[in-house]
């Protein structure tokens, strides 16, 4: 069998993680069957359309790393497909049309074409998937109530609908409907937080197709977040933080990209920093073991001068404030070894000792 799967979200914008997760599963099913996925932009609610909400899912497929074999294929552009669908459930004598000329499915009532001629969600996605050639629905377990209204809309218009799969939701770590209040709800703010797609991808391939709802687990995904970016070559990262590749060591600690970029802002333009008097040793014991050293240090180097300067009663948090304007950020050896001797030195001599 020739699989071809789609996923079939609203325009509503950013993917929320639970849609992601039916995305990358759909994807998984054709890469797995040597399938086809397809995209159907499901826009046959003019209010749950959202300017830029199709970009948006093509940003977010992208940036998961879910290709799209067919499509966009939009609802808005198939009324007549559907206004088909409905004339032959008409002519079969399944359905009939009401005084105010909307079409109903005989048995439940079921509106499939509305009196102004637009088709319900309900018949769109029968005709769509019949029409498309689907051979399997890979869906959330929120659409399991619509599983026999949309089999008897098949045989109604003379077909039947695919083999449908409906996976479990993703929930908030309290249990509820993941919503912005939980933060990490959608595929913008994750990206937004500094989740490498990687670590997302990791995790939604990991959730697999979950059968019953599964809470989110943010530690887990926080640890896929530092696994992704230890897995990434010096240029991926520097890309990936939007750093210069000579910064990439002081990076490799971070724990998101965010943080990566705050590392990188700390080490190529610290904040100026006032110190108490105490710091006074510190800085000079510093520049004494700085200054005879050679111009670059390796990092077992930059240890050692560090290991030193405590041993001379330096203390390492005025020199990390000297150097990078905050108390705390990437490890002080590898901001030693990306930063010159001479760069090192002038940040140490412009901080003012009160
Ligand atoms: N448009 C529906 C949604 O966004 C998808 C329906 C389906 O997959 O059958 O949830």
């Amino acid at each position: 069998m020739n699989v071809r799967v789609r996923f079939a979200p609203s325009p509503t914008g950013s993917l929320h993680l639970g849609n992601a997760l039916t995305a990358v599963a759909n994807r998984r099913f054709a890469d797995a069957e040597r399938g086809v996925f397809l995209l159907r932009i499901d826009d046959t609610d003019p209010s749950r359309t959202v300017d830029g909400g199709e970009m948006a899912i093509l940003g977010d497929l992208a940036w998961l790393g879910v290709s799209i074999d067919e499509g966009p294929f939009r609802q808005s552009e198939r009324g007549a497909l559907y206004a088909e669908a409905a004339e032959h459930a008409l002519g079969a004598g399944v359905a009939q049309r009401d005084s105010d000329s909307s079409i109903r499915l005989g048995r439940d009532g079921t509106t499939l074409l509305r009196a102004d001629g637009t088709a319900t969600y309900q018949l769109a996605s029968v005709a769509d998937d019949l029409e498309l050639g689907i051979t399997h629905i890979i869906r959330g377990n929120d659409h399991r109530p619509n599983l026999e209204i949309q089999q008897r809309i098949a045989r109604a218009v003379g077909g039947v609908l695919p083999e449908v799969i409906h996976h479990g939701l993703v929930l908030g770590e309290d249990g509820k409907k993941l919503s912005k209040r939980h933060g990490h709800s959608s595929i913008a703010e994750l990206r937004g937080e500094g989740f490498p797609p990687e670590a997302v991808r990791a995790y939604l391939d990991e959730l697999d197709l979950p059968a019953h709802d599964v809470h989110l687990d943010v530690a887990r995904l926080r640890r896929l977040a530092i696994d992704a970016i230890a897995a990434m070559s010096d240029e991926e990262l520097a890309a990936a933080a939007e750093a210069p590749m000579d910064v990439v060591p002081v990076l490799r600690g971070a724990r998101s990209l965010v943080e990566a970029r705050e590392y990188a802002n700390l080490v190529l333009e610290p904040a100026p920093v006032d110190l108490p008097p105490e710091a006074r040793l510190t800085l000079d014991r510093f520049v004494e073991l700085r200054e005879p050293a050679p111009e670059r240090l390796s990092p077992d180097e930059s240890r050692a001068v560090l290991r030193e300067l405590k041993a001379v009663g330096g203390d390492l948090r005025s020199l990390r404030l000297a150097l990078t304007g905050a108390s705390t950020g990437p490890e002080l050896a590898a901001v030693l070894s990306t930063l010159s001797r001479a760069e090192v030195l002038a940040r140490v001599a412009r901080t003012v000792v009160a």
